[in-house]
Parts: structure tokens; C-alpha cells; sequence
């Protein structure tokens, strides 16, 4: 039985103000029986000092993006090492609005995904159709087509985390219905079965796109769901906290 990640991403949302809600989430896990791991990952202005905030909480936190190199000449990115410097434990690589707004291939993530690794970082990466490619009957396809290219080559299935984000259902309320997301996942699962990767059954699969506290406990309950990548309902502590106690 794998813990779930239940990963919060905060997308370019938060000021200083928004750590008042780190503090409510602390104080809403504190004595409590957590049975996932809890993760944020806030815009790069707040990483430094949410993961101070977090202290000796449960609570780990990860950038949402990184650049493939360590370090040079990239205006405006981050590289991985920093990330680990300040005490993040993973990255969100691939996320499709990454792939959309910057024009992010999957051989760009998977570059991304080695850099985090190479840094000590858990990659969360992403994956994930479009309604067209999912009317068009292509979704399980794609799915494939995006493990094969941004997932590094000899890892060890607890060295990094999938994310099942169909973009129809990021940020619209929308969900598959669960059995579309119950086939996503053990094709998922199946198809690292086949890889390379070593332990595959170690990966976690989380499902990302519309969780909500409402909808948390039937997601969660699929087969092969191992957790949630969780974006708006990220943002306020009583909701991230319905769904990790959902
Ligand atoms: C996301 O940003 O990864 C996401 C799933 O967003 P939302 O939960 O808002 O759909």
C-alpha cells in the first residue's frame, strides 16, 4: 500500500499574506492522525519562506517548475539545486500549463525531471489529454506517448511521482467520471510495469483536476489513485484540509 501525496499547487497565486494559511493548515494537522503525505508548492516568491514556516511540520514543500541546468545564464528561472537549498523536497515538472504557455516538450521535461533528481528532488510530473484527444479516443495514447518522453530513463519507482491531469478538467470544476479515471491509472500503472523503471509498483499515481473536499473521497477511492495534485482548492487551509482528512 503506497501513502498518498496529497500535493498542493499554487500556481502564480500567493502574497505575504497567504502564509496566514500555511499557519491554519499547521494548525489543522497538528495531533492529527495524517495518513498521506502533505505537500505545498507556492509561487518562488514564498518558497523560501513557507518551508521556514513549515518547520518541523508534515508538511514538505516543492517548486512548480525548474530549469534542466544547475545554474547560468537563465533570466528568471530556477534550477533545481536551488530549490533543494532552501529546503524543498520536490518539483512539478510538465504541468500542462507549462506545456502551453512555454511551449514545454516532453523531452524538456524529462531533462527537468533528471536535473531534480540529480538535485535530491522527487519530480511530480505531469501528464494528461486534451478534450479533443480525449473526444477523438486518443487519451490512454497520449498518456503513453507522454510516460515514454518525460519520464528519465533507470529510475526507481520511488524516485519520482505521475501526475493524471486531463487539461479539460484543470481549473473548470470538471471531472472524468471515475471509471475513465480508474482506466487512466492502471493503464498508467501497467505501462511502467513495462518499462524500464525498477519497482514500478512504487510510483505514486495521483489524479489531478477539479479535487475538491466534495469530491475527494470518490477520487481517492479509485484503484491505482494514490494521492492528488490539488490547485485551487489548494489555496485556503479548509479546503486543502477537507480533502487530505476527506
Ligand atoms: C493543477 O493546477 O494541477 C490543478 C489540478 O488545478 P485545479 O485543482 O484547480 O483544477
Amino acid at each position: 500500500m503506497l501513502k498518498p501525496l496529497i500535493a498542493g499547487n499554487w500556481k502564480m497565486n500567493g502574497l505575504t499574506a497567504s502564509l496566514q494559511e500555511v499557519e491554519a493548515l499547521i494548525e489543522g494537522l497538528q495531533g492529527k492522525d495524517v495518513t498521506a503525505d502533505v505537500l505545498i508548492c507556492p509561487a518562488a516568491t514564498l518558497l523560501d519562506r513557507l518551508t521556514a514556516k513549515t518547520g518541523d511540520s508534515i508538511i514538505e514543500t516543492g517548486g512548480q517548475d525548474c530549469h534542466a541546468n544547475e545554474k547560468g545564464a537563465h533570466t528568471g528561472d530556477i534550477s533545481a539545486e536551488m530549490i533543494a537549498d532552501i529546503g524543498g523536497a520536490y518539483v512539478i515538472v510538465g504541468h500542462s500549463e507549462r506545456r502551453t504557455d512555454h511551449g514545454e516538450t516532453d523531452a524538456m521535461v524529462r531533462e527537468k525531471a533528471e536535473a531534480a533528481i540529480r538535485a535530491g528532488l522527487t519530480p511530480i510530473i505531469c501528464i494528461g489529454e486534451t478534450l479533443e484527444q480525449r473526444k477523438a479516443g486518443q487519451a490512454l495514447d497520449v498518456l503513453g506517448q507522454q510516460m515514454g518522453g518525460s519520464i528519465p530513463g533507470g529510475l526507481d519507482g520511488s524516485q519520482f511521482v505521475i501526475a493524471y491531469e486531463p487539461v479539460w478538467a484543470i481549473g473548470t470544476g470538471l471531472t472524468p467520471e471515475a471509471a475513465d479515471i480508474k482506466e487512466a491509472h492502471s493503464f498508467m500503472r501497467a505501462r511502467l510495469g513495462q518499462s524500464a523503471v525498477k519497482s514500478p509498483d512504487k510510483v505514486r499515481l495521483l489524479y489531478g483536476g477539479s479535487v475538491k473536499p466534495s469530491n475527494a473521497t470518490e477520487i481517492l477511492s479509485i484503484e491505482d489513485v494514490n494521492g492528488a495534485l490539488v490547485g485551487g482548492a489548494s489555496l485556503k487551509a479548509q479546503d486543502f484540509l477537507g480533502i487530505i482528512f476527506h
